[in-house]
């Protein structure tokens, strides 16, 4: 924890002025110290004032101004007014405002803070800092961060505490060699400085550097706290490292840490998202009375993505017999799960429920699931109207859901309307390009497919490369399309065209509407061929025992020639394949998906 300032000190006690016998000073500081809320804050103030007791002055404004940064949901406009009054603001003040601003959403008021603390003729001390660095790491501002470490060595305020937020701004801004070299010449690291980079590292896409610094951690026997745990976990779930996530699920019950309810929500969390729904379950029944409505949504919301649509309903009848209120999220899985399972009505029926009985505000989620549920149950002419109809404005993911169905429905007319106001909510997103083309490949309208590239090429967007991870015994694996860097790649060639020609076998051609038009068909399957989930399947399928489960972890949507390959793959091979694609789960098994061939 970075240290905050003291709530007051004794010294403004004595410094009593004028105090009326009504309402003296001394008991404006003592109700101000106590305050739970704007409104209660506002009425002292008023009520200050009347007595004449000068709530703007330096000593008493600060308290003020500590006081709304001591609640829970302070108002920032309040806090700038009163520090806009105090003639000659303390360095305790310039820090109290710096920290409420850099705890803000938009903390950018925190920096000019610094200039003006300095113009002031006051010098920061050990707290500016920290709260300084927290901003421009929001701010995504790392040199300027730079900038006000720079100052913090030569004011010899270089504290541990500062070396933190540093490292927590350059991992948060994506410098991860930044980060790791100053972590490396932190004197003395403590479990913060860990925590920070593990952490840092685990949310900002590098879960394999984080889990390697865990190992550097336990190497160095220092101990990890819950905190550690729960971005290991996230890390885990991040690569659907499952071998890795059971070796730490055994490793946190032998700390005790299991006890803690943040720690099994994560384990829940990330067993749903390595396709290990069972596992999942298990914990979830396993913690017992420390069950939260967290711990219930979470497996809601896992089920419902993993394709267990019945399940996740289910379950969530039982929330409701156990008295648990469900959130807005435990929604988005229930009306989630409708759309899996094709009930459109009763997805109408949750929907009017959240609403009515759960005065739960549809967000854009919610709709977007009422759109997926429309289009996955060929209604899109209702989604269109759907989304003509919403109280708030459609955003781009909702269009693309519409679109994405159309695609599925073969939907010219729709997905053309879909496709336009993508062209101006997001242009340049390369996934709607490929739904599109996709479209139109689908009804052979290969100059309309051409139009597509040719707009593409000449916005310079850029078709983001495939990339898929698959976890090989304590070892992930990352794959992009065509890849030839791996050290085993020449066998790894040989297995696809091994695979292949199995396949070929048992009557498969390859759909080729996923790949560009205007090359020829024998290419254009060689081209599906060295997609990236084929390349980690056939690693997989070299590298483990016959009939263990083959996860993967692939960034983009699967192509439908990859889905219908792996399902026959599934049967062939008699294995169960897991894929969690960029918006759900397929779970392969014996020639069939769990998502029944819309995705
Ligand atoms: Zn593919
Ligand atoms: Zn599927």
């Amino acid at each position: 924890m970075i240290p905050r300032p003291p709530p007051s000190d004794p010294e403004d006690l004595d410094a009593s002025s004028s105090p009326r016998p009504s309402f003296s000073r001394r008991r404006c500081l003592a109700l101000l110290q106590s305050s739970t809320s704007i409104p209660n804050l506002k009425q002292i103030h008023a009520r200050a004032l009347r007595a004449g007791v000068p709530v703007s002055s330096p000593d008493l404004g600060k308290h003020l101004i500590f006081a709304i940064a001591s609640l829970p949901s302070p108002l920032l406009s309040y806090a700038d007014t009163i520090f806009g009054r105090i003639s000659r603001p303390s360095i305790f003040t310039f820090n109290t405002m710096i920290r409420l601003h850099a705890e803000s959403p938009s903390p950018s008021p925190a920096l000019p803070l610094l200039p003006r603390l300095l113009s002031a003729g006051l010098s920061p001390d050990s707290h500016t800092y920290p709260f300084l660095l927290k901003a421009c790491a929001k701010l995504l501002l790392p040199r300027h961060g730079e900038l006000v470490h720079a100052r913090s060595v030569r004011d010899g305020h270089n504290s541990v505490f500062v070396l933190n937020s540093l490292l927590h701004l350059y991992s948060a801004c994506g410098q991860f060699h930044s980060a790791h070299k100053l972590f490396e010449e932190i004197p003395h690291r403590n479990l913060i400085s860990w925590n920070t980079i593990i952490n840092g590292f685990a949310l900002n896409g590098r879960p394999n550097e984080a889990l390697t610094l865990f190992r550097e951690m336990s190497h160095r026997r220092v101990a990890p706290d819950g905190f550690t745990m729960v971005s290991l976990l996230s890390a885990c779930g991040e690569l659907g490292a499952l071998v890795l996530a059971r070796r730490l699920h055994v490793y946190l019950s032998k700390l005790g840490l299991y006890q803690n309810s943040h720690v099994g929500n994560a384990l829940i969390d990330l067993y749903a998202k390595t396709g290990a729904i069972i596992d999942a379950e298990k914990v979830f029944h396993e913690m017992g009375s420390r069950k939260t409505r967290v711990s219930w949504t979470t497996l809601i919301v896992g089920m419902a993505v993993n394709g267990f649509g019945e399940e996740a309903l289910k379950l969530f009848k039982a929330m409701e017999i156990a008295g648990e209120t469900p959130t807005e999220i435990t929604f988005v899985g229930v009306l989630y799960a409708c759309s899996h399972c094709g009930l459109v009505e009763e997805g109408f029926e949750y929907f009017e429920r959240m609403k009515e009985e759960f005065k739960i505000e549809p967000k854009i989620e919610h709709m977007g699931c009422m759109v997926d549920l429309l289009g996955r149950a060929g209604q899109v002419d209702r989604a269109y109207k759907f989304i003509l109809d919403m109280p708030i404005e459609a955003n781009a993911v909702v269009w693309r859901t519409l679109l994405g169905a159309c695609a599925m429905q073969r939907r010219v007319d729709l997905g053309e309307a879909a496709w336009a106001r993508l062209e101006r909510l997001e242009p340049g997103h390369s996934g709607d390009y490929v739904l599109l083309s996709n479209l139109y490949a689908g009804q052979r309208r290969w100059a309309d497919v051409g139009r597509i590239r040719g707009s593409m090429l000449r916005k310079g967007v850029k078709k983001t490369p495939g990339k898929t991870l698959v976890e090989i015994g304590n070892s992930v694996w990352e794959f992009v399309m065509g890849d030839r860097s791996h050290p085993e790649s020449e066998e790894i060639y040989a297995m696809v065209e091994e695979v292949a020609g199995r396949l070929r076998k048992e009557g498969y051609t390859a759909g080729t509407t996923a790949v560009l038009a205007d090359i020829e068909d024998e290419e254009k399957e060689t081209a599906l061929r060295y997609h990236s989930e084929r390349l980690a399947i056939a690693y997989a399928l070299m590298k483990t025992a016959p009939g263990v489960t083959i996860r993967l972890v692939k960034n983009l949507r699967v192509c439908e020639d990859c889905h219908t390959v792996t399902k026959l793959i599934s049967r062939v091979y008699a294995r169960e394949i897991v894929v969690r694609d960029r918006s759900r789960f397929h779970h392969f098994s014996g020639g069939r998906c769990s998502c029944r061939d819309y995705w």
